[in-house]
């Protein structure tokens, strides 16, 4: 039986990564151990050659984020000082949430983000824009709508429901010292646990999110997240990796270390084992984000926007089923959490077809110059 550290060797674009090797063995005894490793679906817009007429290719238009605050934010957490807001498109009013939705919608949008900045107690206040949301929903039934509800009573998370929207999204944070330092913010972690319990008992899809590295880059409040999560059986789980490109010298952030990172997505897969796990596109880059998505793969996850290269063709070559959706992240956010490996997911490669996608994108890298493909995404947790 072929070991894992060696099939990675296989994959060209893997062959000198510096993979901790213990790890490795042992997410592979534990994949061994599975019935049947999961599908993965992976959202990149560098498979064009896949591409079908359904799916567009890096269409930022086709799901915007619009921020109810434009660049505003109370909080100004250390790790994002509100920049995170910046390109969204602002809908300060009902009147011009409506307008931009017809806009978007007249532009090929399928669905929207939507968000905004905090006030101090870490609220996005979405109380007066409720009715048109209500009337976007009734108006185009097709046109989704992920909201990232920061924190949120029962009557909040009610309202939300209510108004129609079809997914919630929140960050679930575990360490009250992060919650302090990091977010500047007099809530606590049962606040967060109470927001996650209020969302899942309205009936929308909540889909959590876990900012792996949030304390300054390293891991403290993760794994009491997962407890968190794993009490309250949310429709899927966004583990994300903090990328702190805003943090004030005067507090920085380590880049969070791949294997610890690594380690975390396998006790991850055995806290959820039933509940669609999908890596988003914030992470760190170079060899690290490689790493990272190596490890992903191992692990078990369901799905990753944005793969490094080599990735795909890592798990083909570990028989996970692969599909790919054609797609950037603007996209991914949107799918990955309505369509969650279900019947929306992406198209099926086989490894042939991958190896040789692979090899034309790396004869598209001249120089170390990439020329086709690349990312196009704003990344980071917003609210
Ligand atoms: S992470 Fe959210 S709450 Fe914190 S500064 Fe950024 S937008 Fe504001």
């Amino acid at each position: 039986m072929t070991e894992w550290l060696d099939v990675a060797a296989q994959v060209e674009a893997l062959e000198d990564l510096p993979l901790d090797e213990g790890l490795v063995a042992e997410m592979q005894r534990r994949g061994r151990e599975a019935a049947t490793l999961a599908d993965i679906n992976f959202y990149t817009p560098t498979f064009k050659s896949f591409q079908t007429s359904e799916i567009s290719g890096c269409g930022r238009n086709a799901w915007p984020a619009v921020s109810i605050t434009g660049g505003d934010c109370k909080l100004q957490c250390d790790h994002c000082k509100a920049k995170i807001l910046e390109p969204m498109i602002a809908a300060r009013t009902p009147e011009a949430l409506w307008q931009v939705v017809t806009g978007i919608i007249a532009g090929g949008a399928g669905g929207m983000l939507l968000t905004g900045g905090s006030n101090h107690r870490n609220e996005v206040e979405y109380d007066a824009f409720y009715p048109v949301i209500r009337r976007i929903k009734d108006t185009y039934p097709g046109f989704r709508i992920a909201v990232h509800t920061a924190l949120a009573g029962p009557q909040a998370a009610r309202a939300m429901a209510d108004a129609g929207i079809d997914v919630a999204m929140m960050d679930v944070i575990g360490a009250q010292d992060t919650i302090t330092q990091v977010y500047h913010l007099r809530r606590n972690v049962a606040d967060f646990e109470r927001t996650l319990e209020s969302l899942v008992a309205t009936g929308m899809k909540v889909v959590p999110h876990i900012v792996i590295g949030l304390h300054y880059g390293r891991l403290l409040g993760e794994w009491t997240a997962l407890e968190i999560i794993a009490r309250h059986r949310p429709a899927a789980l966004v583990l994300v990796v903090v990328m702190p490109f805003y943090a004030p010298a005067h507090r920085p952030f380590v880049t969070p270390d791949a294997g610890e990172t690594g380690r975390f997505f396998m006790q991850a897969r055995a806290a959820l084992p039933d509940i669609p796990l999908l890596l988003g596109c914030a992470r760190p880059g170079g060899q690290t984000r490689t790493l990272i998505d190596t490890y992903a793969v191992m692990a078990g996850m369901n799905g990753m926007a944005h793969p490094s290269e080599g990735v795909v063709e890592l798990a083909a070559r570990l028989e996970r089923r692969v599909r790919v959706t054609p797609a950037c992240c603007s996209i991914a956010v949107g799918d990955e959490v309505m369509a969650v490996a279900g019947k929306d997911a992406g198209l099926e490669l086989d490894l042939d077809a991958i190896v040789r996608q692979e090899r034309e994108r790396r004869r598209g890298t001249l120089g170390g110059i990439r020329v086709s493909g690349g990312g196009c995404c704003g990344t980071g947790d917003p609210a």
